[in-house]
């Protein structure tokens, strides 16, 4: 906690607030996204929308729109329909309830405690993969959280966890694994934890699965599909032909398997009255 203290980032912008709407819209840039990344699109977004009624009230379209550049447009959709639920059935106030705030749209376990714990000030493990490979290296002597085990590491944070400040003591976890026992150069030699640390005692085991080949992100879906709401974002409609010259190669057998994910996920829609023919979604997917 001395460590964190002197080191840790205390000025972004959603640890100065408790507003569970504000910390729940952080949580769900970070999930996939770099905090230098996130910082000023959660800056817009909540000048733009700042509680969940002026978000319920927006158009699909135009929060798949604002939310170009961070990826897994997914969590923009999650995220409208999130306050469209909070807005009707919370009066626009968003739980801080564990599991209250897992019944909402695209909230999981991970988000659902940090909005308990970040928010609601309540004391629960917050476990992520950096809070997750600190506890696994230091506690459980494995390089990280899938190798320790979900249950395993899961058990080793509520064990850890402190009785009284849980909101720093898992803000602490989170800077240490992204600043210092990061998963690709563990800094060690500057690591608060490096007298005790169970992996380095251990000889610094691999990860389970270290080494297997990577697949090259434009040969993904996610590429795939991240293109073509890209593409849309920037037009009224496209039709399905044009949207399959926009991708490689490899991908245009798969033009028609990616439409219909996207269809079924909500991100886009069928113009009225055609087959072939995708726009981002209007109002009425929202509500
Ligand atoms: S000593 Fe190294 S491996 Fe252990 S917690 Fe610190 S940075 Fe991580």
């Amino acid at each position: 906690m001395r460590w964190y203290r002197a080191n840790g980032r205390h000025d972004l912008p959603w640890r100065l607030t408790r507003d569970p709407y504000a910390v729940l819209v952080s949580e769900v840039m970070l999930q996939q996204t770099q905090v230098d990344r996130v910082k000023p699109y959660f800056v817009d977004w909540m000048e733009r929308w700042p509680d969940a009624a002026s978000l319920a009230d927006a158009e699909p379209a135009e929060v798949i729109r604002a939310w170009a550049g961070l990826g897994y447009n997914r969590r923009a959709l999650n995220l409208h329909r999130a306050a469209v639920k909070v807005t009707d059935r919370f009066e626009g106030r968003v739980p801080t309830d564990e599991d209250t705030l897992k019944t909402l749209p695209g909230i999981g376990p991970y988000t659902a405690a940090a909005v308990h714990c970040f928010a609601g000030e309540r004391r629960t493990p917050v476990l992520d993969t950096n809070t997750g490979r600190v506890i696994a290296r230091a506690r459980l002597g494995a390089a990280d959280m899938r190798t320790a085990g979900d249950r395993r590491t899961r058990e080793a944070a509520s064990e850890l966890l402190p009785s009284r400040g849980a909101r720093d003591w898992n803000l602490a976890l989170m800077d240490l694994g992204a600043m210092v026992c990061t998963a690709r150069k563990p800094a060690c030699d500057r690591c608060p934890l490096r007298n005790g640390c169970a992996w380095l005692l251990a000889g610094s085991p691999v990860a389970e699965g270290a080494g297997a080949a990577a697949v090259r992100f434009e040969e993904t879906a996610r590429f795939a599909r991240g293109r073509i709401v890209d593409a849309l974002r920037e037009r009224d409609a496209m039709e399905t032909l044009e949207i399959a010259d926009l991708l490689p190669g490899a991908h245009a057998a798969n033009v028609d398997t990616y439409l219909g994910g996207l269809e079924r996920d909500g991100l886009i829609e069928r113009l009225p009255g055609t087959e072939r023919s995708w726009r981002l979604p209007g109002k009425a997917t929202g509500r």
